[in-house]
């Protein structure tokens, strides 16, 4: 795709129209929000997340903040109990997002939240935003519309310089109001803490556990009990294989060899191996370009001695 593959087009209903079909489509779409500019996928679509990442060309998988139209929405994919609900009432739409526990049985991929039992989610004050949540009807899972490295996009044509050519539309909002990213609260146990200051102040120190769950950082993001054993061709005594193209493995992140799909199946093969009765967890070689580069630094970390 070159630059000009990408199209713009000034934030009305015919965007929001084209926005809608091509995120039913499996694509990711910028589009601004109250804060900066999002790159929204279908939250349910575990393909589709893997193109976020393949767009921002991010070398490692962070959870993403899961954006939804209002508390209801949030309350069919996260335990949305009394401090959610108080905080939800005072500040939705808007900059805030909640780290919850996330619903059992919830359609989300597990992409979003790198594998944990915890899901961030906010409802966005921008109409734009709201609109394009309104015409899919699914949460939509939205990190910052920038490449990675690269500072977060308060304009479209900032968001055409650090991804045109990488993504298929940009919803042109004009510039963002705030211009900072929404503030994160965790809820999951004991007191609120906060885990990243912004636009709304509730009067909370940053958790020092803030840090561990900052993107990049290992602390407690998604890691197998069991002991990883990368570049495998072949299962050792008692070990699980996840497979890639051409080893079969027990089971396999792509039999095809995909890397979108791979990174797609990758913390439910992860989960499925820990599950399973082998007491290790083998996984075949997987090529370094690409979305490979994501896959290796989590299989990494996975395999790391704890
Ligand atoms: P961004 O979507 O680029 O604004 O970044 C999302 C931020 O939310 C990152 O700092 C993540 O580490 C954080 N985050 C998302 N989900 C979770 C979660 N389940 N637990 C803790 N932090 C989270
Ligand atoms: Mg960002």
């Amino acid at each position: 795709m070159s630059a000009q593959n990408t199209a713009i087009i000034a934030y009305g209903p015919e965007a929001i129209a084209e926005a809608a079909r091509l995120i039913a489509a499996g694509e990711p779409v910028a589009v601004p929000t109250e804060t900066v500019y999002g790159l929204a996928a279908d939250a349910t679509n575990g393909e589709a997340v893997a193109r976020i990442y393949e767009a921002k060309g991010r070398p490692n998988f962070n959870p993403l903040i899961v954006h939804v139209r209002d508390a209801s929405q949030a309350a069919e994919i996260a335990l949305f109990e009394q401090q959610a609900r108080e905080l939800a009432e005072r500040h939705w739409p808007g900059p805030l997002t909640l780290v919850l526990p996330l619903r059992e049985g919830a359609p989300i991929a597990s992409l979003v939240t790198a594998g944990l039992p915890t899901i961030a989610i906010r409802a966005p004050a921008h109409p734009a935003m709201q609109a394009l949540l309104d015409a899919v009807g699914r949460p939509l899972a939205a990190p910052s519309a920038n490449a990675s490295g690269r500072i977060s996009p308060t304009r479209a044509r900032h968001v055409l310089a650090s991804l045109g050519g990488r993504i298929p539309l940009i919803v042109d909002g004009g510039p963002t109001a705030l211009g900072l990213e929404s503030t994160i609260v965790a809820l999951t146990g004991g007191p609120p803490r906060l885990l990243r200051p912004g636009p709304v102040d509730l009067g909370l120190a940053l958790a020092n556990e803030g840090r561990i769950e900052a993107p990049g950082q290992l602390g407690s993001h998604y890691a197998p009990a069991k002991p990883l054993r990368l570049d495998a061709r072949g299962a050792g005594a008692d070990e699980w294989l996840i497979g890639f193209g051409p080893v079969p493995g027990n089971s396999s992140l792509s039999g095809s060899g995909d890397l979108l799909e791979a990174a797609a199946n990758l913390f439910e093969r992860l989960h499925e191996a820990e599950a399973s009765t082998a007491s290790g967890i083998a996984v075949a070689p997987i090529p370094a370009t690409g979305l490979g580069a994501a896959i290796n630094d989590r299989l990494r970390r996975a395999a790391a001695p704890r």
